[in-house]
């Protein structure tokens, strides 16, 4: 059954453990998908020369945080690998390379673990080639979008905004105006299918996307889920919100 494609900021490590507004969506948003065959994930967490993606049969938990409670560090995502989904991918997109020496970063696993706890779907990750312009990655997810009439569902997982000088350690602390616009102005061009835009925040969103990504890792995964989606698919946010004063949280859903 052809999947939908998501976008889920998945901001602090804390929301691993944390019973909170995003985390109750989470949990109630797994089981309204339709089942998927497997999982293709796009984390903000790994970043690489050229792009790759896990082969590994059983990919390990990693815990690439550091300074976080020691109940963080104890808990395991033991999904089995997508082998043979990764195996298509790498004989359907040019130079995608296989990896068996990464496994699953909690960009992708913090989320899975509450989107699909059972942890009994196969799982990938695909890393972000940081030498690739956003334009070309785009093109990466456009080709992967037959993936999704074989059941697959793929998974960017970042934030819309994510400047790390501008957070409070208060989970629900007021969030700060630049934050709100935009997270907002993200949202439209998201509603509008801007992608052309979305594809070059900064030429386009100017000193406000510079605020919002001094670095843009958190931001190409969207680029991602945009690609894998056709413009006439139904769009929505199944989650919207800021976390630790500038941290978005907005999920997309299409399709
Ligand atoms: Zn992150």
């Amino acid at each position: 059954m052809r999947q939908p494609v998501l976008f889920i900021g998945h901001g602090s490590p804390l929301n691993i453990v944390a019973d909170n507004a995003f985390t109750r969506r989470l949990r109630s948003l797994g089981p309204e998908l339709p089942r998927p065959s497997s999982i293709l994930v796009v984390s903000a967490h790994w970043l690489t020369q050229g792009t790759r993606i896990v082969t590994t049969p059983w990919p390990e938990t990693i815990h690439d945080f550091g300074g976080f409670p020691q109940e963080l560090y104890s808990l395991q995502y033991p999904a089995p690998g997508a082998v043979e989904m990764a195996r298509e991918i790498r004989e359907g997109i040019p130079n995608v390379a296989p990896a068996l020496d990464w496994g699953l970063d909690h960009g992708a696993w913090a989320v899975l673990h509450h989107l699909f706890p059972a942890h009994d779907i196969p799982v990938a990750q695909m890393s972000i080639d940081v030498r690739s312009p956003l334009s070309a990655q785009y093109e990466i997810a456009r080709s992967l979008r037959t993936w999704r009439d074989r059941g697959v569902l793929i998974i960017g997982s970042g934030n819309i905004t994510h400047n790390l000088r501008s957070i409070r350690w208060e989970e629900d602390a007021e969030p700060l105006d630049w934050a709100v616009e935009f997270d907002e102005l993200i949202k439209n061009k998201i509603l509008s299918r801007d992608d052309k835009a979305l594809i070059n925040p900064h030429g386009t969103m100017g000193s406000l996307a510079a605020q919002a990504h001094p670095s843009l890792d958190h931001y190409v995964p969207l680029l991602y889920t945009l690609g894998a989606a056709d413009q006439d698919e139904a769009v929505e946010f199944p989650y919207e919100g800021i976390q630790n004063a500038s941290i978005s949280m907005r999920a997309v859903k299409i399709g």
